[in-house]
């Protein structure tokens, strides 16, 4: 395969590679990048990365260092590779990747927005990376004072009264709030094994609500998109713990009968539980608590500057009313009387969701985001966040199927099938190819999962009006193009049309797993 991209100058030609281990040819492609050899197919016999002659420590043989019956017969199989070959070699990988960093990334649902370099510079201060997790309170106050603070402000955006900052992720705060929610529920003496979420929502709710123990009720979206009241009242009984939603929902709208819908559930005895992974809509304009919520979570890896999707550890605080705090996986910080901070209950806690605090460097990332921006500042965000979505939608609708036409929020859904604008059918997943050799990566695509060859796009408040622009021509001209050109896309990457369905079910992610060829 040969692209414009052709292999990186100073990589070796194949016939010049070293033999692999176990006699595996220096070609056997699973993804079509046979142009950069793999690290065993660099390596050479005794070749070295480091060697610190200088030092004056002895060396030290294995035999000296380890004890016999620890000693495995034979070294592993790794590569030998220099150190000058190495970083070549991960350089030239990290040039043909697509990062939030290179560019627009408008991945809906998930939220890839650019993260400021000043959170991973707050997060790389010694004072945050040297502290044992273990560290006594008494000696980790300003830890402390930074978990307190965050989670205060986190109560703050969504107008809840405690939260816990543990969960890893967004799946695993909603975990955790179901806990949350059976353990309020027994507290009153019932256990009711049901939990309402809309078609539109998001595959992580029902995965949670299966491993939390509950059963999932499907409720449709009406002809709108919304989860109507009316659909709500016919899905309600006894049995009913509590409903999942997501405002504003996968398809980017806002669920305009939500305060209905909390009375309805609330009268039936249930709770509501808030996916809050993608904030980016809402900050500062209105909160979860004023839906009439009672407990959320966050993916600080979507709306607050975490870097996320192989970037990084993410994390997914819940938050909950004053009524369920005690519930809360724990310790928490408390503060005393006297300003100093403590860890604390809570009284009733599920428990512990996550090892020590947490991925507490992504907890000082969000918080140097939230501090950075001020409340002002969020509002700002997701005011531009709705803007560059709606100004897109304008730019897109006449070309593409718009299924729901109403202002939108966040994000954007439309859809391939149909398309007035398109010079033939086009598939959904071949616009998102041709995205990638126009030079931004592809939406969200085939969800939510009611729009049939739905483009999911989130812009995000970080693209200038000229990107969301370039954004909006690209998608208008990969229409325009019609389907013969966006079919074998792309065409202009280091790697092209991936084989996807194979690449799933022959998932090889090791070398060893390869075998020999
Ligand atoms: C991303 C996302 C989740 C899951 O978050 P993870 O951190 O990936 O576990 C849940 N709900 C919605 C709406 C999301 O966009």
């Amino acid at each position: 395969m040969s692209s414009p991209g052709g292999p990186a100058a100073g990589a070796p030609a194949p016939s010049a590679r070293a033999p692999a281990p176990g006699g595996r040819a220096a070609s056997a492609p699973l993804l079509g990048h046979d142009e950069e050899p793999t690290l065993f197919e660099l390596s050479v016999p005794g070749r070295r990365s480091a060697s610190f002659r200088t030092t004056g420590v002895p060396e030290w043989s294995a035999e000296e260092l380890v004890p016999a019956e620890e000693l495995r017969p034979e070294p592993p199989a790794l590569a030998e590779v220099s150190e000058r070959d190495l970083v070549a070699h991960l350089t030239r990988l990290s040039h043909r990747q697509y990062s939030v960093d290179l560019g627009a990334y408008p991945l809906g649902s998930c939220t890839m927005k650019y993260n400021p370099k000043l959170c991973d510079e707050a997060a790389a201060l010694p004072g945050f990376t040297n502290v044992h997790p273990a560290t006594p309170a008494s000696h980790a106050q300003g830890w402390l004072a930074l978990l307190w603070s965050l989670a205060d402000a986190l109560c703050r955006v969504t107008g809840m009264d405690a939260a816990t900052l543990q969960p890893p992720a967004g799946a695993a705060g909603e975990l955790t709030g179901l806990l949350i929610m059976r353990a309020w529920h027994r507290s009153q003496g019932r256990s009711p094994g049901k939990i309402l979420i809309p078609d539109s929502a998001h595959g992580t709710n029902p995965a949670s609500v299966s491993l939390a123990g509950y059963e999932t009720v499907s409720v449709p979206s009406d002809e709108r998109g919304l989860v109507s009241p009316e659909a709500v009242r016919r899905h309600l009984s006894p049995d009913v713990a509590g409903i999942m939603l997501t405002n504003p929902n996968t398809l980017g709208l806002f669920e305009e009968h939500i305060a209905e819908v909390a009375g309805l559930v609330h009268d039936a005895g249930g709770l509501l539980y808030y996916d809050g992974a993608n904030l980016n809509a809402i900050m500062g304009v209105t909160k979860p608590a004023a839906m009439g919520f009672d407990i959320v979570h966050l993916n600080l890896h979507k709306t607050f500057a975490v870097p996320h999707g192989g970037g990084g550890p993410g994390a997914g605080p819940v938050a909950v009313t004053a009524r369920l705090a005690e519930f809360l996986p724990g310790p928490v910080v408390a503060r005393a009387d006297d300003g100093t901070f403590y860890w604390d209950g809570p009284a009733r806690s599920i428990g512990r969701t996550h090892g020590w605090h947490g991925n507490a460097l992504a907890l000082v990332r969000a918080w140097a985001y939230i501090l950075s921006n001020g409340s002002d500042g969020l509002r700002r965000v997701s005011e531009v966040a709705v803007l560059n979505a709606n100004w897109l939608l304008a730019r897109l609708r006449g070309t593409y199927t718009v299924p729901f036409d109403r202002r939108a929020m966040h994000e954007v859904v439309v859809s391939t099938k149909d398309a007035p604008g398109a010079a033939g059918a086009l598939r959904a997943l071949d616009v998102g190819k041709r995205l990638l050799d126009k030079g931004f990566h592809a939406p969200t695509i085939y969800f939510p999962l009611v729009v049939p060859e739905a483009l999911m796009i989130e812009p995000t408040e970080t693209e200038s009006p000229q990107t969301v622009a370039a954004l909006a021509d690209a998608l208008v001209e990969i229409a325009r193009e019609g389907p013969e050109v966006a079919a074998g896309a792309p065409h202009a990457t280091p790697v092209g049309r991936a084989d996807e369905a194979r690449a799933a079910r022959r998932l090889v992610l090791t070398w060893d797993a390869v075998g020999p060829a």
